[in-house]
């Protein structure tokens, strides 16, 4: 297993703020609505697994990161930038490559660097994905093709299935009444999902892995942070064993290793790095964001706020896990949308670039291709 300890570290830098816009609203088909997944109102059981990606500012992320454009006025549909973005200490930032959103929201702001983005009718946001399973009774149904009616089947065979099986889908079991259970359609457990985050949502998240962090995954008693050192040289930033007589509130300690913090020793700037303390064991380890699987809802109001109830520290059955794409997905699941699909989706008649091929969003050359990832077996 990778060692993602240092993931309260890396989430807990990104909690600040960025571009706001709305979105959401009416999928769009194909593969990359196939796995979508947003808790409900009601409790739901999900255990989150990581990926390798790179994020905007050169970091390894375990989740992948990408921008989203969204018109509610022209089809009510978004489309996944297809520019390069960059995050340093001036915030994310476009670099280079084409997209038909950016380009509209361009002309609106007046190709200036702070334009009114209020002029502009497409909104454009920073989403996190995450892949995992939701833990919930699912039946398997087959698809079938919206214009025949025909059930669709494989072109290729593969070790899970043979040429000619029909494709099936997975769709939540609604318990009583449920239309699926009366056809006696067969029931399975679990989905893979992937699971994007805005802004507000990734803090929460990440306020959850920070809070997951003071519990050790060794022993299940309590961790308590001692010393903070620089990520880079290891250079003590804050001591808080006894004999330092350090006097410090927790709130003006949580300020100072909330943020990045320039070291004395290498000049570095970089979040501090926490070394915990076990009240129960010696070797103690902080309980990470992918050791759990944990409960999560979303509050009904207008703007609603993702809510965390029981966690389990326990494994994924592997009997679940071997039915999913094993590797990187998710940055071929939300790479940029070709120039044509975006004409499409923000109803621009002309290609504002004379050619109808995008830049690829951020090549991934470390991820590895997965395992049976065709666009048919993300289906599922
Ligand atoms: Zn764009
Ligand atoms: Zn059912
Ligand atoms: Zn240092
Ligand atoms: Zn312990």
């Amino acid at each position: 297993m990778d060692d993602y300890t240092d993931l309260n570290q890396r989430m807990r830098g990104k909690v600040k703020t960025r571009n706001k816009a709305s979105g959401g609203g009416k999928p769009l088909l194909g593969l990359r609505y196939g796995a979508r997944w947003t808790p409900s109102t009601k409790w739901s059981w999900v255990h989150l697994w990581p990926e390798k990606h790179t994020g905007f500012n050169g970091a390894d992320t375990p989740y992948f990161e990408y921008m989203e454009h969204f018109s509610k006025t022209r089809n009510n549909q978004g489309s996944v930038c297809s520019r390069e973005w960059v995050e340093d200490d001036r915030g994310v930032r476009k670099s280079f490559g084409n997209c038909v959103g950016c380009y509209e929201l361009d002309i609106a702001e007046g190709d200036g660097e702070k334009g009114d983005r209020a002029v502009s009718d497409i909104s454009l946001r920073p989403l996190a994905a995450f892949t995992g399973v939701h833990l919930a009774d699912y039946h398997l149904v087959e698809v079938t093709d919206r214009e025949t009616g025909r059930v669709v089947t494989y072109k290729k065979g593969n070790k899970w299935h043979k040429q000619g099986d029909p494709i099936m889908r997975r769709v939540p079991c609604i318990g009583r009444g449920c239309e699926h259970c009366q056809a006696r359609a067969e029931k399975v457990f679990g989905k893979y999902i992937h699971w994007s985050l805005g802004t507000g949502h990734f803090g929460a998240l990440s306020n959850f892995v920070g809070d997951l962090a003071h519990t050790c995954a060794k022993c299940g008693d309590n961790l308590v942070e001692m010393i903070y050192m620089c990520p880079n040289c290891s250079h003590k930033i804050l001591d808080l064993t006894p004999s330092a007589g350090n006097t410090m509130t927790d709130d003006a300690i949580y300020d100072m290793v909330s943020q990045p913090c320039k070291c004395r020793n290498c000049g570095k700037s970089m979040l501090p790095r926490p070394i915990y303390e076990c009240e129960g064991c010696k070797n103690p380890q902080p309980l990470g964001l992918f050791d759990v699987s944990f409960q999560v809802r979303k509050t009904s109001d207008e703007f609603p706020k993702l809510d965390f109830g029981t966690v389990r520290q326990e494994p994924i059955p592997e009997d679940l896990m071997e039915m999913f794409p094993k590797g990187n997905i998710l940055h071929r699941v939300f790479k940029g949308d070709p120039i044509r699909k975006q004409m499409k989706v923000f109803n621009l008649g002309k290609n504002p670039f004379g050619s109808e091929e995008a830049v690829d969003y951020r090549r991934n050359d470390d991820a590895e291709e997965p395992e049976g990832a065709d666009e048919e077996e993300l289906l599922f």
